[in-house]
């Protein structure tokens, strides 16, 4: 089969490899679609650690190829989605249930072969199947969305609030769809991409604001004295200390996005004190890949119109190298010419 395989920081090479078989538990996936994150940009650029060889990729769904010694609910021709996050169940978060800071959490596309090739192995126990009318494209969107579905939990948005999300990325475009089903009153996006805007204003936001000429809350408009609930998607220190500055008294900020390790930015306690701010953040996807499957099912997420463009295994390297910042979702269908 044909893999994309991560060999070191900046060394990634479509190799040959022989298909693998599924061992007791497993499933062999021949994978459909994968999308490429932005965990897979810092991994090619040494910013997430890793032990290659590795075939990266962990935003990913296929069709049941085979399965292993023990797999009885699942055949070959079954439609699936993955969830790459892979607890212990032993360790003290896990019997917390916490089982997204399992400490020995290990990821497929991460720590062990992943979805950037032709075939992919995962345990029974991370498949999902897809509800009809959910598409195999649509199911790699399925992982993103259920760490957003995560996300919106803890942002605990009130109907009625007043919502912004910074970062106009596919992970923005979801959880700003995400903040109007739970029943936002204004929802505002920024990001200075053009295109990325207009998407937003099509999926349901009520304003948008380029971040390199508006001053939003200096406007008068809704939301002079700040915002509600204050979502940071993009993952750098200026915008998590703008998601503060943005946020109303009393308001929730929630840092989505993955800021790089030892990135710091300055907090004014005073100003937490005076206007009781809650901030937190939001790690991958505890239990949430049913309602994300849910969701889509329903026809109430729009997913598929996220996926600006899908590409071949070959033009990964360059793409990961040199970055698409006009794309919103690049996904790779990995399989020559079939249809997802
Ligand atoms: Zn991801
Ligand atoms: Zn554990």
């Amino acid at each position: 089969m044909r893999a994309a395989m991560f060999y070191g920081v900046g060394e990634l090479e479509v190799t040959q490899l022989p298909v693998p078989a599924p061992g007791s538990g497993d499933v062999l996936l021949r994978v459909a679609a994968c999308g490429v994150c932005g965990t897979d940009h810092h991994i090619y650029h040494g910013e997430f650690a890793t032990r290659p060889p590795l075939i990266i990729g962990h935003e990913y769904a296929g069709i049941v190829e085979a399965v292993g010694d023990g797999v009885t609910d699942l055949e070959p021709g079954m439609r699936i989605a993955i969830d790459p996050n892979i607890s212990c169940g032993i360790c003290r978060p896990c019997q917390r249930d916490q089982v997204h800071m399992c400490r020995n959490l290990t990821a497929l596309g991460v720590d062990q072969d992943g979805g950037f090739a032709e075939y992919s192995l995962a345990p029974r126990t991370q498949c999902y199947p897809l509800p009809e009318g959910v598409s195999l494209l649509e199911g790699a969107m399925v992982e993103p969305v259920a760490c957003c579905v995560h996300g919106i939990d803890l942002a605990g948005i009130r109907a009625g609030d007043t919502v912004a999300i910074i970062g106009g990325g596919a992970i923005g475009q979801i959880l700003a769809q995400l903040a109007r089903l739970q029943g936002a009153s204004y929802l505002v996006l920024s990001d200075p991409v053009a295109s990325r805007r207009e998407m937003a204003l099509r999926l349901g936001a009520d304003a948008v604001i380029d971040p390199t000429v508006d001053e939003p809350l200096a406007t008068g408009g809704t939301l002079e004295g700040g915002v509600d609930v204050v979502i940071e998607a993009v993952g750098s220190a200026r915008t998590t200390a703008q998601a503060i500055d943005w946020a109303a008294p009393g308001a929730t900020v929630l840092w989505f996005g993955v800021t790089p390790p030892g990135d710091v930015v300055p907090v004014e306690p005073n100003l937490i004190f005076q206007k009781e701010l809650t901030i937190r953040g939001a790690r991958i996807n505890p239990h949430t890949h049913g309602r994300a499957l849910a969701l889509l099912a329903s026809g109430r997420l729009a997913v598929g119109e996220l996926i600006t463009q899908q590409i071949s295994l070959e033009a990964l390297p360059k793409l990961l190298s040199d970055g698409s910042p006009h794309q919103i979702k690049s996904v790779v269908t990995p399989w020559p010419d079939s249809v997802v």
